[in-house]
C-alpha cells in the first residue's frame, strides 16, 4: 500500500482507508515555509505542493477542538481529516503560507509564543495573528518563552503554561486550551500540570497519527521538513504512517 502510494502518487487518500474513513486523523507539523533549506523550513513551492495535494485528495482541514469533539465522540469528524499545525509563529507563516492556505481554502492552527509577538522582527504580530484568525487559521499556545519545560521547576512550568494562555487569551479574545509543547518534549508531570490550568489537549512531535487511543496531552503530528528529496519524503512520511504502526515504532 505505502509503496504503491508513493509511486502512483496517488490523486487522492482513498487508498489510506483510515484516513479516508475518519477513524485516523492526520495532524501534520510545519515550522517555517521560505526558501532558506534550513531545516526547520520548507521551501514556498514545496509546501504548495503538498497543500494541492491535500486539496486534491479532498482532506478536510479541521481545528483542535473538532479534532477533540471528534475523539470525544461529541461530533463526527468528516472523512479525510486533517490537522494542519505550525510552531513558533515565524512572519513567514503569514507572508508565505497563509496566501496559500487561502488558495486552497484550507484552514490551519499556529502554535504561538506571545512573548516572541510583536518583538521580534521574525516573528508576527498581534495584528497578523488577529488577520490570520479572521481567515480561518487558530491560534494556539506554545508556551510564553520556548523553553525545555522538562528542566524548570514547577512553579516555572506552570508560568509558561498559564501565562501563554492568558495573554493569547487577552489579546485574541477567546480561550486558548491547546497547547504544542517547546521541542516536543513532555512527561506525565507537564502533562498533569497543562490539565490543571486548563488545557484540552496537547501535541507532541511524536511520529504518528491520532485516533480513539491517542492521549490527548500527548498527541501525535507528523513533521514535514525540507530535505533533499521533499515531496517523496512527504508522499512517504504520510503514506507509511500504518506501516510504523504495525511495526510498533510509535506510541506510547
Ligand atoms: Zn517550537
Amino acid at each position: 500500500m505505502g509503496l504503491g502510494f508513493y509511486h502512483s502518487r496517488a490523486q487522492n487518500l482513498n487508498e489510506i482507508t483510515e484516513i479516508a474513513d475518519g477513524s485516523k486523523i492526520l495532524v501534520l507539523n510545519y515550522h517555517q515555509v521560505d526558501n532558506k533549506n534550513t531545516s526547520l523550513s520548507i521551501n514556498i513551492s514545496d509546501f504548495e505542493a503538498q497543500m494541492k495535494f491535500l486539496a486534491d485528495s479532498g482532506c478536510v482541514t479541521i481545528t483542535p477542538d473538532e479534532l477533540y469533539a471528534g475523539l470525544n465522540g461529541e461530533i463526527e469528524l468528516p472523512p479525510k481529516p486533517v490537522l494542519i499545525t505550525f510552531d513558533d509563529g515565524y512572519i513567514d507563516n503569514y507572508k508565505n503560507a497563509f496566501p496559500i492556505l487561502k488558495k486552497y481554502n484550507l484552514r490551519a492552527t499556529i502554535f504561538i509564543i506571545p512573548a516572541f509577538t510583536s518583538v521580534y522582527p521574525n516573528y508576527m504580530t498581534w495584528e497578523q495573528l488577529k488577520e490570520l484568525e479572521a481567515n480561518g487559521i487558530t491560534i494556539e499556545s506554545h508556551t510564553l518563552t520556548h523553553p525545555k519545560l522538562e528542566e524548570l521547576p514547577d512553579d516555572e512550568i506552570r508560568n509558561e503554561l498559564l501565562n501563554s494562555k492568558t495573554l493569547l487569551e487577552e489579546q485574541l479574545g477567546h480561550p486558548i486550551e491547546f497547547l504544542a509543547y517547546p521541542t516536543g518534549t513532555y512527561n506525565l508531570h507537564i502533562a498533569g500540570i497543562a490539565q490543571d490550568l486548563g488545557y484540552k489537549g496537547a501535541f507532541t512531535i511524536k511520529y504518528g497519527v491520532v485516533d480513539k487511543g491517542s492521549n490527548f496531552f500527548a498527541l501525535e503530528r507528523v513533521p514535514i521538513f525540507h530535505t533533499p528529496t521533499t515531496m517523496k519524503d512527504f508522499y512517504e512520511r504520510i503514506a507509511w504512517r500504518q506501516s510504523f504502526e504495525e511495526f510498533g515504532w510509535i506510541k506510547k
